[in-house]
């Protein structure tokens, strides 16, 4: 029987360590796919310590439903080398980009196409053993994306922080003519942002992020203008720069400060769209809603129609690649320990 090499999560708050288990077997729709690259992301460091920050010391634990060792990852691109009896044969040998976010299938938001949101799912690296491994179990081959002829580095990623990403925007495109988007937070998810909003919207967006390196890297990248908003004259300049403020904005922090700010930008009638999850308590005077008629709108990753679209895009070439780093599966905790330090720029992959 072949093995399945892994870097465990075999304790919260521990590093991630290898084991080495018998490869499932694929049964009915399932399908057993050979991972080639799996993306790092921002939420593995939170299901490694098994909780998130709300606020203050408030924590959420996410430590339920998951039986260690469990497997993180993800954003994972693959080729399909064993399927169950239900499934073509010829599907053996195929590369997909793997859909993580796979719900129960039953409840309303799976039925409605939002296997997303689905509250008892079995989201891939979350729930049900992910990428961090040389093998994953995917349930059914729907979920396998192709992606030719990007690279699997594109590709995995593609599947959170782009999707992340595309989802957002995608809240901001039935009023097209409402001037530069604003992308708040230029990590790994924003650059994604900035690369999908020049796809999306004929105006090029405008950033803002405390660190001038990521300022300059968006300005390069092709944003029209960059802010920073720890700048006391920042809300000011981005009100002036877009004749009166913001309609259409994305925070890709979620913090009180990024909220304060993408919300303070926002002309009347103005959106911003949620992501980010770095914590704190936001408050607004409640009757902004209606004299600004503002919208303040959550998302979380996106759907599997979402990620069909947002691949279609990437394969007509209309999304620029962001920069990638490929490390080997066993540096899978060196790679988290520098994504926490913030020494990463762009995203790393792990080749299995
Ligand atoms: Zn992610
Ligand atoms: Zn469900």
């Amino acid at each position: 029987m072949t093995k399945m090499r892994r870097e465990s999560l075999v304790a919260y708050g521990q590093p991630l360590c290898e084991t080495v288990v018998d490869c499932p077997t694929p049964r009915g729709s399932e399908v057993l796919v050979r991972i080639e690259r799996c993306g790092v992301c921002h939420s593995d460091l939170h299901l490694q310590d098994g909780y998130f920050v709300l606020a203050g010391d408030k924590k959420l634990d996410v430590t339920a439903g998951r039986s260690l060792p469990f497997t993180l990852g993800h954003e994972i691109a693959g080729v399909v080398e064993a399927v169950g009896e239900q499934v073509d044969e010829t599907l053996i040998g195929r590369r997909g980009a793997v859909y993580p976010w796979i719900g129960c299938g039953k409840c309303t938001a799976c039925v409605g196409g939002e296997e997303n949101l689905c509250s008892n799912h079995r989201h891939l690296g979350i729930a049900a053993d992910g990428g961090f491994a040389t093998h994953v179990l995917v349930p059914h081959s729907r979920y396998l994306l192709d992606y030719a002829p990007l690279s699997p580095d594109f590709a995995g990623p593609l599947m959170c922080s782009g999707l992340t990403a595309y989802a957002a925007l995608k809240r901001h495109t039935n009023k097209p003519e409402r001037g530069p988007v604003l992308l708040v937070g230029l990590g790994g998810v924003g650059m994604m942002g900035l690369a999908i909003a020049r796809a999306l919207f004929r105006a090029p967006p405008i950033v803002a992020d405390i660190d001038a390196t990521k300022r300059e890297a968006a300005l390069a990248a092709g944003a029209a203008l960059a802010f920073d908003p720890s700048d006391p004259q920042a809300r000011k300049a981005v009100t002036t720069a877009t004749n009166g403020g913001v309609l259409a904005a994305c925070d890709f922090v979620g913090s009180d400060k990024s909220l304060q700010f993408s919300t303070g930008v926002l002309a009347r009638g103005g959106k911003v769209v949620v992501t980010g999850l770095l914590g704190g308590n936001f408050s607004i005077a409640a009757a902004m809603f209606g004299i600004k008629a503002i919208t303040i709108e959550g998302t979380l990753t996106g759907t599997l129609a979402e990620a069909r679209e947002l691949l279609e895009l990437a394969r007509a070439g209309k999304i620029a690649p962001i920069p990638t780093r490929q490390r080997p599966l066993a540096e899978a905790q060196s790679a988290l320990d520098d994504l926490r330090a913030g020494r990463i720029v762009g995203r790393t992959v792990l080749t299995a």
